[in-house]
């Protein structure tokens, strides 16, 4: 049974999963999701972008008490980048849940503020193993309350060196609790963790599926030209997809749909066959490193881009021909992951959708934009800002060079807050966490990186 409602949820969360637009579960929520409602110690592993999130924040969800602010659940992530990921997941999840708290506990960050509002009270802390430890030791966190453990992505956590840290937490939660280990591999190092902190723990695992295969389902939503930008940013609020890729069959109507989702407050640029390969090099960076979550672009321009697979593409207008439609949809859903391709139909462009339905296996269902007024009304900024440094392959520069400056004395950032780093030729581009960007960027103005100095700046 793959249907989300074949589960025992309350009403509310079922509502948010359709809402969301989850049709039916992934095969590890299916396997996962049972075993932990009824409260069992598991160990799931699954590739990643199979759904785990969901796998353990709706059975979190379903048992949270609003009404008691104490910390019924403590989810452990390896980065500051991913608690947000997994946190963001937790909210949109249970945004119908009305007094949830669900903080981010990470480093990088001042203790401070943490500390107080895990003093105000969190139902769900999302954190990395550094920090907790850190808010253990100093007497700052109350695990009394919690009932589920999560550790999300163990296998990358120990990888990372938190072994000592992750056994401190688990010991401090005793193993009457629940206590969920998911992880994308199972090395013997879980497995000696597994068999000492939990009790009789379930076992998923859940085969790479064949060859890749992908499922994308394909949406339109009747819109005249007039009514466009209204309903992209209706669903784009609605949806609040981490990136998509907004496809125009006009060049000249990129810069004014681009211009339009700005001004709402969306993270968004443009990328044409007008820019100069310095500008393109730009955009395209800050799109994959999460610096920018929505690109507008045409056909041409968006040709042959190196971009992973989206959550969704958006068909700004319809394609011409059934080749390109194709093409664009095929920029979403990851091996053995459902992605979404939506497209907005005047009535003119019907046609186009009865011919791709005649020519492809595709089929098109209607969308629904659902009562309005409901779920995230505000467009949020994307998490990553980019710092462009004027030093790359052909200066010596190199990606430990560029982390090493970042986290060392000069810049004093945590790992967790350091993304992703392409470094080109002449220049490098580093994502780095939003909040800390420009403190960062104000004392690597005065450092140097592999003894030298670069021109560095921080791009929009
Ligand atoms: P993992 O942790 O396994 O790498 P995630 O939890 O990050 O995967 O999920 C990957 C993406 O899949 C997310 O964008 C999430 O919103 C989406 N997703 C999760 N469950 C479903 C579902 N049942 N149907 C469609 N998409 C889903
Ligand atoms: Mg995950």
């Amino acid at each position: 049974m793959s249907e989300f409602h074949s589960l025992k949820i309350s009403p509310d969360l079922l509502a948010v999963v359709q809402e969301l637009g989850f049709e039916r579960m992934t095969e590890v929520q299916a396997a996962a999701i049972p075993p932990l409602l009824e409260g069992k110690d598991l160990v799931g592993q699954s590739k990643t972008g199979s759904g785990k999130t969901l796998a353990f924040a709706l059975p979190i969800l379903e048992k949270i008490d609003p009404s008691r602010r104490a910390t019924q659940a403590l989810v452990l992530c390896p980065t500051r980048e991913l608690c947000t990921q997994v946190a963001r997941e937790i909210r949109r999840l249970g945004r119908r849940i009305n007094t949830l708290q669900v903080l981010i506990v990470s480093g990088g960050q001042p203790l401070g503020p943490q500390i107080s509002a895990l003093q105000k009270g969190a139902h769900i802390v999302v954190g990395t193993p550094g920090r907790l430890v850190d808010l253990i030791r100093k007497g700052r966190f109350d695990a009394g309350d919690i009932n589920t453990l999560v550790l999300d992505e163990a296998d990358r956590m120990l990888d990372m060196g938190f072994e000592d840290d992750m056994r401190v937490i688990l010991s401090e939660i005793p193993g009457t609790r629940q206590t969920v280990f998911f992880s994308a591999t199972y090395p013997p190092s879980i497995q000696s963790l597994s068999g000492k902190y939990q009790n009789k723990p379930a076992r998923i695992t859940i085969e790479e599926p064949e060859d890749g295969k992908t499922s994308i389902q394909h949406v339109y939503f009747p819109a005249e030209q007039d009514e466009k930008p209204k309903i992209l940013s209706i669903l784009l609020r609605k949806r609040d997809p981490e990136a998509a890729l907004i496809f125009c069959n006009l060049k000249a109507s990129i810069a004014d749909i681009t211009q339009k989702l700005r001004h709402e407050g969306f993270s968004a640029d443009l990328i044409s066959g007008d820019l100069e390969q310095r500008e393109r090099d730009e955009v395209l960076a800050k799109f994959r490193n999460g610096s920018v979550r929505f690109l507008v672009a045409t056909d041409v321009a968006a040709r042959g881009l190196d971009i992973a697979a989206l959550p969704l593409v958006v068909n700004y207008d319809m394609p011409v021909d059934t080749e390109t439609y194709v093409h664009r949809s095929g920029r979403t859903g990851r091996a053995g992951q459902s992605g979404v391709a939506i497209s907005l139909m005047a009535a003119h462009e019907k046609s186009k959708m009865m011919d791709i339905q005649l020519e492809t296996p595709i089929r098109f269902e209607p969308g629904q934009l659902g009562p309005r007024g409901q779920g995230p009304l505000e467009p949020r900024p994307a998490d990553m800002r980019t710092i462009y440094i004027a030093g790359g392959r052909k200066d010596k520069v190199r990606p430990g060079d560029l982390l090493g400056a970042l986290t060392g004395e000069a810049g004093g950032l945590d790992a967790s807050d350091v993304g992703k780093i392409e470094i080109h030729d002449r220049f490098s581009y580093v994502a780095v966490a939003r909040e800390v960007a420009e403190s960062v960027i104000k004392k690597l103005a005065h450092g140097r990186i592999k003894g030298q100095r670069f021109m560095i700046k921080l791009l929009d």
